[in-house]
């Protein structure tokens, strides 16, 4: 799976951009502020429609224009293929394309363009908060699994309007009628949600030690632990009686729910953890340590999507090298070998000898 070329009109700093890529690396370099993350965003949001930046597809437009157009081909699949997104500055839905056939949902576009992004922030993940590595994984599992992108939005949609009959539950008390059903299905699409994420943690943990032991030298043993609602005892059980699970936890927390008007029971709460020889990294690892571990993750979610769709994903570093030490750094680029990759950095001088070197200026190529 490569990534051919890109056109941009309006798309965040960038007024007009036509890239050619190379099937290995490319090397995206440029001073700070200049487009290079904006460069990797629009390659993400033309493979899964969505950014890891914002929620609001409006900031993607340039300022002062009333659309953004992306533009890819692609040679996935065995063949070429085209992928278009046209993005509103204002509340017009987006439109899709793939193909040149319209299309309604990102899902119905997806497995054409995957990609990995991997930047700064994702080497601290199992350091931050858990929405962190909500994101990290959610990002993950949408693109393998067109359902579960389908179902966690299903599920965001609906905590939110529970959230605002709760929080309305004075103003318009008639709503707490609706809210029984609300949270059956709740519970229902969290089953789902739950069911999915349990396969995937297993496979990600098991391909994951795979990296750490080579990287650590076969000293430290790599565990990845799934955490859900309490309720839950197997999340490998079938889907109707994680959805029971669930309604007992929410059943006990119908109370609090009221009293403080917030969603307190669901798989929007979800966490995992990552042990090294039985210790959490999140509580007891060094910097180094939880470096490593953060790279066999992502190295480990590239690997489940090659083997899940036959294709290399197309790997995205944005500014990521320069974090790491050498040690690291040669790890990663002797791991990436094959497949294609944009790499962004402020000095170049460290990886020219990588590939094809686009030098990128106030969103122009020059
Ligand atoms: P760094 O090396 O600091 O990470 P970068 O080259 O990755 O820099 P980008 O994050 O790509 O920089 O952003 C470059 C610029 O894009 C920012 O200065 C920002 O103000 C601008 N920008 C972001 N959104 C828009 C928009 N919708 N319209 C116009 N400019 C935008
Ligand atoms: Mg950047």
């Amino acid at each position: 799976m490569r990534l051919c070329e890109l056109t941009l009109r309006d798309f965040r700093n960038y007024e007009q951009l036509h890239l050619a890529a190379e099937p290995g690396v490319n090397l995206i370099v440029g001073d700070n502020a200049q487009g290079k993350t904006n460069l990797l965003e629009s390659i993400v949001y033309l493979g899964s429609g969505k950014s890891w930046r914002t929620q609001k597809s409006a900031e993607l437009v340039r300022f002062g224009a009333a659309f953004a157009d992306l533009e890819a081909k692609v040679y996935s699949q065995e063949r070429e293929q085209k992928l278009r997104s046209v993005v509103f500055s204002g509340r017009r839905p987006r439109q899709l394309w793939r193909n040149g056939v319209k299309k309604k949902s990102a899902g119905e576009c997806a497995g054409v363009l995957n990609t990995v992004l991997f930047c700064p922030e994702d080497l601290l993940v199992l350091k931050s908060g858990a929405s962190a590595r909500r994101k990290l994984a959610d990002a993950a599992l949408c693109q393998l699994r067109p359902n579960y992108d389908a179902a966690l939005a299903e599920y965001n949609r609906l905590l939110e309007q529970k959230s605002r009959i709760l929080k309305e539950r004075f103003e318009n008390p008639a709503w707490l009628d609706i809210l029984p059903e609300y949270n059956l299905r709740i519970c229902q699409v969290g089953a789902l949600l739950i069911s999915y994420r349990a396969r995937f943690f297993e496979s990600l943990g098991k391909e994951a030690s795979v990296y750490h032991g080579q990287f650590s030298g076969g000293a430290e043993e790599f565990t990845l632990h799934y955490h859900t609602v309490s309720t839950v005892a197997d999340p490998f059980a079938p889907v109707t009686k994680l959805t029971e699970d669930l309604q007992d936890h929410m059943e006990s927390h119908a109370r609090a729910e009221l009293e403080t008007a917030q969603c307190l029971t669901g798989p929007h709460k979800d966490d995992f953890d990552v042990q090294l020889s039985g210790l959490s990294v999140k509580t007891y690892g060094s910097q180094g340590q939880t470096r490593t571990a953060a790279i066999s993750l992502k190295l480990a979610q590239r690997e489940l999507m090659k083997r899940e769709s036959g294709e290399e994903p197309v790997l995205l570093l944005d500014d990521v090298l320069s974090e790491l030490d050498p040690g690291r750094q040669d790890f990663v680029l002797n791991q990436i070998r094959s497949g294609q990759v944009f790499i962004t950095c402020c000095e170049p001088e460290r990886f020219t000898k990588l590939g094809q070197t686009i030098q990128i200026h106030k969103g122009k190529i020059i």
